[in-house]
């Protein structure tokens, strides 16, 4: 994967990885504030004359040290970390736009983007939606107002795989940047700056913390994308800093004066977290891709993962994504009722509203996740009335799919198999 070692390698040995008393781990500055022995020290730090740490919303060294880590493994020049993955996608679209700007995004978006795009509207900034986010679809929304490409990388549950190499170059004849929520993929499967992205965003919430402890987010800047101050006129006052405008806007303006930092303590658990980023992945994309051929053989349901040779995506996650899936699938029950009568049935799966943990965690999408979406909205974000989200953990794969088979072969949609659930 074009790093100069092993994925896991890399990781655990980034050449950030150094700490001031030889810490194997970044210590947990749990502070609020620095303490400086003269006035004029902690001017200079004000004035970024000098390298220093004031006040955790600014800056906080335990924070740094996970953003260093997502920067270096995504192959970036800079990169935030954000209170929340809402906060960081938040961020980083209003540190490009202005009212009347307009941002193209693809359309199986996470719910909570929708519903931020929402109030993007209310603030002057338009969303144009593209269901294909395809070269040609795109160029024909490209207007002048537009400053962003916004798309996720694989979108849950539906798994589209956003094409970059292809979408970027669009973008970037058009002079626009694009931003790839890459959350689901992580960087073991795929690395959007290499692929023409300019900018990646995570939910650290998610798979890169794993262990389901902490909300986070973070932006990585590629530092490569060429700013052109007419148009991207809402970064205009850091026209000095060129290629990194991005990163400075971001940092001493928009994140800083929005207040969406990363907790310190989250960053501490978000970092060890990673620490088995690879580990974790590898297993979970193994057991999704035997879940799914296991569970595509049995009779009436319908079984969606990038793996599977019916996937509209396959050929894409082949090539994009080095032939992994992920770790999550989804499967149509039928039924609504047969839906969750299935999912109360599962011995180990837990129901919960998350992604990413070493946990197998279901939910029925469109009771939960899309209750504010109309029928449109959901079914163009591949949830149907009937659909169950499986995110894939780390357990044996043969307990995950007796437990998956046993559900859906003895479930018919009647009573409610509450009977077999271990962690109730
Ligand atoms: C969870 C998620 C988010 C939002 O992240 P939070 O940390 O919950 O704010 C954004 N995008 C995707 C793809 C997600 O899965």
């Amino acid at each position: 994967m074009e790093y100069d070692c092993g994925f896991n390698t890399k990781l655990l040995h980034t050449r950030t990885g150094r700490f001031p008393n030889r810490e194997i781990l970044p210590p947990v500055s749990q502070v609020t504030a620095f303490r400086y022995e003269s006035m004029e020290e902690l001017e200079k730090v004000f004035l970024h004359k000098s390298m220093g740490y004031a006040y955790s919303r600014i800056g906080n060294p335990t924070v740094t040290a996970f953003e260093q880590r997502i920067q270096e493994l995504e192959g970036g020049a800079g990169a935030i970390c954000c209170s929340s993955g809402m906060s960081a996608i938040t961020a980083a679209l209003l540190a490009v736009c202005e009212s009347g700007d307009e941002i193209i995004a693809g359309n199986c978006l996470y719910g909570g983007t929708i519903g931020l795009f929402h109030d993007f509207e209310k603030i002057g900034i338009h969303i144009v939606y593209d269901p294909d986010m395809t070269e040609e679809s795109i160029q024909s929304l490209i207007s002048e107002r537009t400053r962003a490409i916004f798309g996720e990388l694989i979108s849950n549950p539906s798994l589209k795989v956003l094409d970059v190499p292809k979408v970027s170059r669009v973008a970037h004849e058009a002079g626009i940047p694009l931003i790839v929520d890459s959350t689901t993929a992580t960087p073991f499967i795929a690395r959007p700056l290499r692929m023409g992205a300019d900018i990646v965003i995570h939910s650290t919430s998610k798979y890169l913390n794993g262990g389901g402890n902490s909300i986070g987010g973070v932006i990585v800047d590629g530092g490569t994308f060429p700013w052109n101050f007419e148009k991207h006129s809402a970064m205009k006052e850091f026209k000095k800093y060129g290629k990194m405008a991005f990163s400075v806007r971001l940092r001493t303006d928009i994140w800083e004066n929005f207040g969406g930092c990363m907790a310190p303590a989250n960053a501490f658990l978000s970092y060890i977290g990673t620490d088995t980023l690879g580990l974790r992945m590898e297993r979970i994309c193994k057991n999704a891709d035997r879940l799914a051929h296991a569970l595509d053989h049995l009779e009436g349901i319908q079984v969606s993962y990038l793996t599977l040779l019916s996937h509209p995506c396959h050929e894409e996650a082949k090539s994009l994504l080095h032939g992994f899936g992920g770790g999550i699938l989804s499967f149509r029950a039928g039924s609504k009722e047969r839906a969750f009568h299935i999912i109360n049935s599962l011995k180990y799966a837990c129901i919960a509203s998350n992604i990413g943990d070493v946990r197998t965690l279901v939910i029925h999408p469109a009771s939960t996740l899309y209750i504010q979406a109309d029928k449109e909205e959901m079914e163009a974000a591949g949830v149907y009335d009937d659909t169950v989200r499986v995110s894939v953990g780390i357990e044996d794969i043969e307990d995950l799919i007796n437990d998956f088979t046993n559900a859906v072969v003895n479930t018919t949609g009647e009573g409610d198999g509450n009977e077999n659930r271990c962690c109730r």
